[in-house]
C-alpha cells in the first residue's frame, strides 16, 4: 500500500489482506477514477520467482493514469512495492507447470466529496492470489455490433473500472445467449473488430496474422499480445497490425481461409476461439492443428516465464 497526498507518494507499506475503511463520498465510488492491472509471477522447479514483463505492466499504470487525471508512480515505487511484497508472500507462490500468482495492482481516488472533479488524494494497492495450472479452454464468441466498448477520445485505451463496467451488460447478454465472450467492434461504424472482453484477439488468414492497431486509443495495449507480435517478427511470420473488418472475417469463415483465431491476455495467456457468431450466424472454426502458429507461441511463453527458455528478450524479472 502507498497513500498519495500533498504532490507526493508516501508511507510504502504491507500490511495483512483485510478491509479498506471508506468514507461515504469517497470520489471513486461515485466518479470513477479507479485503474488497475493484471500480471503473474512463477516459480520454476528450482524455487526461483520469475515475473513476467513486470516494467510493462508499470509503464502501462502510468498510462492509464495520465488519462485518468491520476498520479503516475514512479516505476522504482512500483517495482520495490511489488518486490516487497512477493518477498512476504513467496511461499504462496505456487509451483508447477500452470500455476502461478496472479497480481493485482491498482490505485483509486480517496478524497471525500460530491462534486466532478480530480482527487487530490489516491491509494495504491497491490495484492497478490495464488491461481492452479490454468487451462485455457477454447472460447466462444460473438461479433458485437449494438453496444460500443469504447469509441475514439473515450477512455478504451486505459485499464479503468468503467470500460468493465461498462461492458458487463452486453457481455452478460451474450453468455445468456450460450457465448463465452464478446468480439467488440469499433463504436463508429461497428464494421471492425477490435478485441474481446478480456483479451486481444489475433487472425491467421493464409498464414497471415491479423490483429488490431491499439494506436486509436480504443484498445487495450495487452502485454501478451505484445509479447506475440515480437515473436512472430523474430520466426519471420508474416503479420498485419490493422482492423480486420466483420466482412472480411465472415469472407474468410465462408471461404475456409480462416486458420485461427485466438485471444491473447494475461489470465488466459493464448485462448482458441472455437466459434465466432457473426451477423447473427455462427460459424465453427477448424479444430486447433499441432502446427498452428499459437502452439508454438503458448509453449515460448510459458517457457520463457518458467525459465526454461532463455528470456533473450529481457522479459523475465526476477
Ligand atoms: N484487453 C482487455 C480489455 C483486457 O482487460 C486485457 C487483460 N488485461 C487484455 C486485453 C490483455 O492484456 P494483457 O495481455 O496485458 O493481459
Amino acid at each position: 500500500v502507498a497513500d498519495y497526498k500533498n504532490g507526493e507518494w508516501t508511507d510504502l507499506r504491507i500490511v495483512p489482506y483485510g478491509a479498506l475503511d471508506l468514507h461515504p463520498a469517497n470520489a471513486a465510488l461515485h466518479y470513477g477514477q479507479s485503474i488497475f492491472e493484471g500480471m503473474k509471477a512463477y516459480k520454476n522447479d528450482k524455487g526461483e520467482i520469475l515475473i513476467f514483463r513486470a516494467d510493462a505492466n508499470a509503464q502501462r499504470m502510468n498510462e492509464s493514469a495520465v488519462r485518468m487525471c491520476m498520479p503516475e508512480i514512479p516505476e522504482e515505487v512500483f517495482m520495490e512495492g511489488l518486490l516487497q511484497l512477493l518477498e512476504v508472500d513467496k511461499n504462496w507462490i505456487p509451483s508447477g507447470k500452470g500455476a502461478s500468482l496472479y497480481i493485482r495492482p491498482y490505485m483509486f481516488a480517496t478524497d471525500n466529496y460530491i462534486g466532478v472533479k480530480p482527487s487530490d488524494t489516491y491509494k495504491f494497492i497491490i495484492f497478490t492470489c495464488p491461481v492452479g495450472a490454468y487451462y485455457s479452454k477454447p472460447v466462444t464468441v460473438k461479433v458485437e455490433t449494438d453496444f460500443t466498448r469504447a469509441t475514439e477520445g473515450g477512455t478504451g485505451g486505459a485499464k479503468t473500472a468503467g470500460n468493465y463496467a461498462a461492458s458487463l451488460f452486453p457481455a452478460l447478454q451474450a453468455q445468456r445467449a450460450g457465448y463465452d465472450q464478446l468480439l467488440w467492434t469499433d463504436g463508429k461504424s461497428h464494421s471492425k473488430i477490435e478485441e474481446s472482453g478480456t483479451m486481444n484477439v489475433m487472425f491467421d488468414i493464409n498464414g497471415t496474422l491479423i490483429t488490431a492497431p491499439t494506436n486509436t486509443g480504443t484498445i487495450l495495449k495487452g502485454i501478451t499480445r505484445d509479447s506475440v507480435i515480437r515473436l512472430a517478427k523474430d520466426w519471420g511470420k508474416p503479420l498485419e497490425e490493422r482492423f480486420l473488418t466483420v466482412s472480411e472475417l465472415q469472407e474468410a469463415l465462408e471461404n475456409g481461409s480462416l486458420r485461427e483465431a485466438f485471444g491473447t491476455g494475461t489470465a488466459a495467456t493464448i485462448a482458441h476461439i472455437a466459434k465466432i457468431n457473426v451477423n447473427g450466424k455462427d460459424y465453427v472454426l477448424p479444430e486447433k492443428t499441432p502446427d498452428a502458429f499459437s502452439y508454438k507461441v503458448l509453449h515460448e511463453l510459458d517457457g520463457i516465464k518458467y525459465g526454461d527458455i532463455q528470456d533473450s528478450r529481457g522479459w523475465i524479472v526476477k
